[in-house]
């Protein structure tokens, strides 16, 4: 552990606290100045922005080509900005990967965990990581939770382990006396994670969603004792019943944030719980249609494009995610500069497709599904699409209800969509299966995608996952 960078992640926090003050002026003045050192760095220095920007290199941000995931582990070698990087290289690192060790002894090297598509992997040099560090220490503060010398905060985190993981790397390096925290495999048995907690009794508790969905039922049940002052939930989309559960556990504590392997947190919560305010200073978010468009606040987007301002290492300039965010159009009372998303439907991947009944294909959102499933009675839900219908998978079920009732309830939604659904089948499971991350998708589709390219969102194939 390198006391320089806890040293420099307070530094760089002292530097960022002053612009939650900001006009939106000042912050868009910000933007400008740091989009063009930003956009000179790269054109002096990554053979690939030469080519792909040639000719635009004085054009405006939104007339710039997208940056996809696929386009940029393809190009990898002639993205990055320091010549000495080889992707094959960068893999093998990773591949032996134990603890806070840096490529080239100076880059902290992420990865997604590529559970569909392929992995993306992102490197960050010093100065990046400390930005990366500091964006999550953030994200903390702004649940009203002052990070500094002065005080230890126990810290527990129920997530992914894996040493290539975001929220791992962050932890190899932050782990010490200035921050002591338990880290527990999500994929843990439930009763094991609830003892450890128990006898931990932490002030900050960090899962995904749904993983906080079950704590949340455990507390209420008494099984799990624990008075956090704040808890965090990441990563995953967080329905209104899950909030709900978390609120009735611990009180109004609860701080949502979403953040990104690519460059770390990029939107957290604050104390007035009106959405996420986006780290605007950080990055520049477009919410855009499927053909880039940009969409008003107050509608779901197809996906955002970032450009990571501070990224120098392996630029990222309108790169894509394929998360559907919805910009609220209302202020938050906090005055903070940064504009609010209120509302995260999901990623592109968790759209399912069916046969129309009148021909065709018709698309499906998550939020279909989480209206219904968010009302039943259970710790943990997930529809599966498979070849011959849909797969409902409940668990933790407390109370009564009838699986055939759920069913057509299922049914009937879809049919009004237009949808043809062959067969809903309700399972009750002892636990949700989770990924190799840790988490447990509400949605997932084992069903190639195999349709009409127009009727398949541009963005389909790329798939983002949530680093941390
Ligand atoms: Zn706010």
């Amino acid at each position: 552990m390198d006391i320089q960078i806890v040293l420099s992640v307070l530094a760089e926090m002292r530097r960022l606290r002053p612009r939650d003050h900001w006009t939106r002026q000042q912050l868009e003045a910000h933007q400008a100045d740091a989009l063009r050192d930003l956009r000179g760095y790269a054109y002096a220095h990554s053979p690939f922005y030469q080519q792909l920007h040639q000719g635009l290199y004085n054009a405006p941000l939104h007339e710039l080509p997208v940056l996809t995931k696929a386009m940029l582990m393809e190009h990898f070698d002639e993205l990055v900005t320091d010549r000495a990087i080889r992707l094959e290289e960068v893999k093998i690192h990773m591949s032996n990967l134990t603890g806070d060790e840096r490529f080239l002894g100076r880059y902290w090297v992420n990865a997604t965990s590529g559970s569909s598509g392929h992995p993306g992997v992102f490197l960050f040099n010093r100065a990046e990581w400390i930005t990366v560090l500091a964006s999550f220490a953030r994200a903390r503060e702004w649940g009203g939770v002052r990070v500094d010398l002065t005080y230890r905060i126990k810290t527990a985190t129920v997530a992914s382990t894996a040493a290539f993981h975001m929220s791992t790397r962050v932890n190899a390096t932050a782990h010490s006396w200035w921050m002591p925290e338990i880290r527990l495999a999500a994929s843990e048995p439930k009763d094991s994670i609830v003892k450890r907690l128990s006898a931990w009794q932490p002030e900050v508790l960090i899962a995904y969603a749904s993983m906080m969905r079950i704590l949340a039922d455990e507390q209420l049940a008494g099984r799990l004792q624990i008075t956090p002052r704040a808890v965090f939930t990441s990563s995953e989309v967080l329905t209104e019943e899950t909030r709900r559960r978390i609120v009735q556990a611990w009180g109004e504590r609860l701080f949502n944030q979403y953040a990104a392997t690519e460059c770390g947190s990029l939107a957290a919560e604050c104390e007035h719980h009106r959405g996420m305010h986006l780290m605007e200073d950080l990055v520049i978010f477009e919410v855009v249609d499927r053909d880039n468009r940009p969409v008003s606040p107050g509608v779901y987007g197809d996906k955002l494009l970032i450009t990571v301002l501070g990224s120098r290492t392996q630029p990222l300039i309108r790169y894509e995610l394929s998360d559907s965010v919805r910009l609220s159009p209302d202020p938050c009372p906090s005055g903070h500069p940064f504009a609010l998303v209120d509302a995260i439907q999901g990623r592109v991947e968790d759209v399912l497709f069916f046969q129309g009944t009148a021909g065709g294909v018709v698309s499906v959102h998550p939020l279909l599904f989480s209206r219904i499933m968010d009302m039943l009675p259970v710790s943990g839900w997930q529809v599966v699409q498979e070849a011959d219908g849909l797969r409902v998978l409940l668990s933790g079920v407390r109370g009564e209800f009838e699986d055939d009732m759920l069913a057509a309830t299922l049914r009937q939604a879809l049919a009004e969509q237009g949808a043809n659904v062959p067969r809903v089948e309700v399972q009750r499971v002892a636990s949700i299966p989770k990924t190799a991350a840790g988490k447990a998708p509400l949605i997932t589709s084992n069903v190639s995608r195999s349709l009409p390219v127009s009727d398949v969102p541009s963005s389909g194939r790329s798939v983002k996952e949530a680093g941390a």
